[in-house]
């Protein structure tokens, strides 16, 4: 058999010498012979960590005894722990085949509630264990059978043929590395099937990702009955490629569009590339520097007219061709610190006003399986249509689901009054999409939509937030021991419920609360999406507020990467992890006892040498540096810059576009462009994207001049990044000059 999926047998008696333990042996032994693997155990055991096991068997055997009938209250407890089992099984899983296994007790012992989850009852000694055992096989292979979706069964089908091909890849089936003693490597790292399984499109039978056919296109079909899209289409190149062809299929040069100042970049490239004129839509901050909502006010349409009228490029547009729509709104639907819109609230304010509403909802692809995100993400079952705007949403489905890196995919709702014309679309698709694409990618699409099949999908997205509530928990009761003494603290609501995974409520965001730290919020327009959680580091205050003490985010997670944890962002005082679907509590029990470790280390001011040597033997001046001094020192220079105010009002400061961004990116390619010092960088217009790190969140797009604020930001990054190596600033688009021995950052401006 290609797939290893056990019969997993719970019987008390699985190893007694007597006639119920021989009778359950001769019945595993017989499925044996015919080739099935068996696990036997003799109880129930955790119920909770039980989602593995389920999913890697092919069928359960649970056995009931007499002897467990003989009084009143036992038979309650049998059948208790029966249900539960059965239960918890069907919570996820409804098709794999469940068998009661008895002596004498019949279906009349057995309630209803339990009888309709089971696939048959299996009586001892009433026919011979060959026959029962063949009898299971046969149910559990036609279960095996239908579980992979159509891709994926087309490929690993193609896989296992063994056919001769002499279409690319050129590594025919891996044959290529097995000539190389470095090819070896990579072949037994990598392993067999991964290279079969890697094909190009000459093969008929899997169909064809760029036309939409075949296997590909069951699958991209399938996908879109699970996540209730009208349409869905399969991405290889990640959701920045997605959020491409979105933008190409209905933008082209000179449409004003609408886009979040602080989306990702691949909306600013998608930009660039038709030729748009950009009006923004500015999001708040808060002083920790989390992203917070764009406020309500800025979706009016009035203020969105108002706001194009306020853009030179865009008033000539409106005044050359009267009345003209914005052709796309391009949102972050959960931005990188987890915030949320109402969906509905959106469309309700834009349907018409815009002729496509496009949620980057990269990190959002969970949301549809549960209640607990009911209207805050684009696209599901019984969301309302809008009457004339179509509703994109694309997803990374590497980020949050499992998929592989670069699995993304688009999806698609009509407007009640016209339908998405796919020939059309496809003209962008193919504008992106490679015509090698990766077919392990597009079976991963394929796997990680099939898996979200309900009732698994909301079992899993129920599992990643209890996990998520329960690391808030553990985390407070950390903080509560401590007393008054310092710990780390997790971005979000102040209340949080004893148990369960709470409500929508309690997450959402309110104008009277103040944990967020956000200005301009209105009741119920925004949410947090508990799965990401922000720590805070000790050091700062919701107001932007400097302490005494202080220890900076980028020293914690450095320190964490030294002892084998990564997470996901760093900012000044925060750092963020996810609790995606592959998030177990081992993982973030190991990240909370290796911050107990840190403060401990912290507390000591233990030398750097020893608590970071990997840290240290890149940087050795840090040497003899105790761990609180250094921490210390550079809570010291963000006091003394104020940083805090600095990185947030960098980004609410004024940015005057002063050309067009595809004109502004000419320049460049035109190499009509000087390389400019930050000191002389004031009043200039930028070719090329700036964008700090953290937070990963463009500052400024080609053709926007440079304002006194954004200058003396780029000033105080130059000045730390000298004082402290390796704890450096990064800013995608600064380029490094060398300048008698010292390291000058430029930008490459348009040439004036
Ligand atoms: C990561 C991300 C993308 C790009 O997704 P990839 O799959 O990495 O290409 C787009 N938008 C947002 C908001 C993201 O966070």
């Amino acid at each position: 058999m290609r797939f290893h999926f056990p019969i997993v047998i719970i019987d008390e008696d699985f190893r007694s010498e007597n006639t119920s333990g021989s009778g359950i042996r001769e019945l595993a032994a017989a499925m044996e012979a015919e080739g099935m693997s068996v696990i036997g155990y003799t109880s129930y055991g955790d119920l909770t960590s039980f989602a593995q096991q389920q999913s890697r068997a092919a069928g359960f055997i649970l056995s009931i005894d007499d002897e467990e009938f003989q009084t009143e209250d036992s038979a309650q407890e049998a059948l208790g722990n029966l249900y539960g089992f059965v239960a918890e099984i069907r919570r996820r899983n409804p098709d794999i085949p469940v068998y009661l296994y008895g002596e004498t007790r019949t279906a009349r012992h057995i309630p209803n509630d339990i009888l309709r989850e089971l696939h048959g009852f299996i009586h001892m000694h009433e026919d011979t264990p060959e026959f029962v055992a063949r009898h299971i096989i046969r149910e559990a292979k036609s279960y095996l059978d239908n579980l992979a979706p159509p891709f994926f069964r087309a490929l690993v089908d193609y896989a296992y043929d063994g056919s001769y091909s002499w279409h690319c890849p050129g590594h025919s089936g891996g044959v290529a590395f097995l000539k190389s003693p470095v090819g070896q490597m990579f072949h037994q790292f990598f392993g067999e099937n991964m290279l079969r399984a890697d094909v190009c499109n000459a093969v008929d039978e899997l169909g064809q990702l760029l036309d939409h056919t075949g296997p590909v296109a069951a699958s991209e079909r399938n996908a879109a009955r699970i996540f209730n899209a009208d349409h869905l289409f399969f991405v290889t190149n990640g959701t920045s490629t997605s959020n491409k062809i979105v933008w190409h299929s209905c933008v082209a040069a000179g449409d004003i569009v609408l886009v979040d100042r602080n989306c990702h970049k691949s909306n600013l490239h998608a930009i660039i590339m038709t030729g748009a004129i950009p009006v923004f839509l500015m999001p708040t901050r808060n002083h920790y520097g989390i992203i917070g909502p764009i406020p309500k006010s800025e979706f009016h349409p009035d203020t969105i007219k108002r706001k194009i009228l306020a853009n030179p490029f865009a008033r000539e547009m409106l005044e050359k061709h009267h009345n003209r729509k914005p052709r796309i709104l391009t949102l972050t639907q959960s931005t990188y610190d987890g915030i949320l819109y109402n969906v509905e609230e959106i469309k309700g304010l834009l349907d018409g006003e815009v002729d496509t509403l496009h949620f980057d909802e990269a990190w959002l692809p969970h949301a549809c399986f549960h209640d607990f995100y009911r209207d805050f993400h684009a696209i599901g079952e019984g969301r309302p249509r809008c009457e004339d705007s179509l509703v994109f949403s694309t997803q990374s489905t590497h980020k949050l689901l499992a998929g592989i890196s670069q699995a993304s995919q688009i999806l698609v709702q009509d407007p009640q009054n016209r339908q998405l014309d796919t020939a059309w679309f496809n003209e962008a698709y193919l504008m992106h999409t490679s015509t090698s694409p990766q077919y392990s990618i597009i079976a991963s699409c394929d796997v990680a939509a099939a898996m979200m099949e309900q009732p698994g999908g909301q079992s899993l997205v129920e599992e990643s937030l209890v996990e998520a509530m329960e690391f808030r928990r553990a985390m407070r009761k950390v903080d509560e021991e401590y007393g008054r003494d310092w710990w780390f603290s997790v971005w979000g609501p102040d209340d949080l419920s004893d148990d369960g995974i709470c409500d929508q409520t309690d997450w959402t965001l309110r104008p009277d609360e103040r944990w967020h730290g956000f200005a301009g919020i209105e009741d119920g327009f925004n949410m947090l999406d508990p799965i990401k959680a922000t720590v805070l580091t000790p050091g700062l205050d919701v107001d932007g507020s400097f302490e005494e003490m202080g220890i900076p985010a980028a020293i914690v997670t450095k320190y964490l990467t030294e002892h084998g944890v990564v997470v996901e962002k760093t900012g000044l005082y925060s750092f963020f992890i996810m609790f995606t679907i592959g998030i177990t509590k081992g993982r973030w029990n190991t990240l909370i006892s290796l911050l107990q470790q840190f403060k401990d280390d912290f507390d000591k001011n233990q030398p750097m040498w020893r608590v970071m040597p990997e840290f240290v033997a890149k940087y050795p001046q840090y040497e003899r540096v105790g761990l609180q001094d250094l921490c210390q020192r550079i809570h010291g220079l963000y006091t003394k810059h104020d940083v805090a105010r600095l990185t947030t009002d960098i980004y609410l400061s004024d940015m005057e576009p002063a050309m067009r961004p595809a004109d502004a990116f000419a320049k460049m390619a035109h190499r009509e462009i000087e390389r400019v010092p930050v000191e002389q960088l004031e009043g200039r217009v930028t070719a090329v994207l700036l964008t700090p790190y953290p937070p990963g969140i463009p500052l400024l797009i080609p053709g926007e001049r440079f304002n006194k604020t954004i200058v003396d930001y780029l000033r105080f990054a130059q000045a730390f990044n000298r004082e402290l190596p390796g704890f450096e600033t990064d800013v995608h688009g600064l380029v490094a000059v060398e300048v008698q021995d010292r390291k000058v950052y430029c930008v490459d401006c348009v040439k004036q």
